[in-house]
């Protein structure tokens, strides 16, 4: 009787990415495996901009244009290991 190739249970982790928000988030790093809280880099998004220049443009230079671009939902967010300074993934505004 022939010995059978040993089978290797071919484990198969969904690599499906998380989803992003604009806070941090917790989850293991897929390049140091480390469980980490990401770090976030929040950049107004380019709806912010349009926002803001829309505002603008219609008569308010008070300041008032300068919302969107400071608004936390208007924000694109991008998510990095703060261990190995990966970049994991981000989360779009709009
Ligand atoms: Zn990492």
């Amino acid at each position: 009787m022939s010995e059978e190739p040993a089978l290797f249970p071919v484990q198969k982790i969904s690599v499906r990415a998380p989803t992003f928000r604009s806070q941090s988030a917790r989850l293991i790093c897929q390049n140091c495996h480390k469980d980490i809280q990401t770090k976030t880099d929040k950049n107004p998004s380019v709806i912010a901009w349009l926002s803001a220049t829309v505002i603008a443009l219609c008569g308010c230079f008070c300041g008032c244009c300068l919302i969107p671009l400071c608004t936390d939902s208007c924000m694109d967010t991008d998510h990095s290991c703060p261990e190995c300074g990966a970049h994991l993934g981000a989360y779009r505004a709009f």
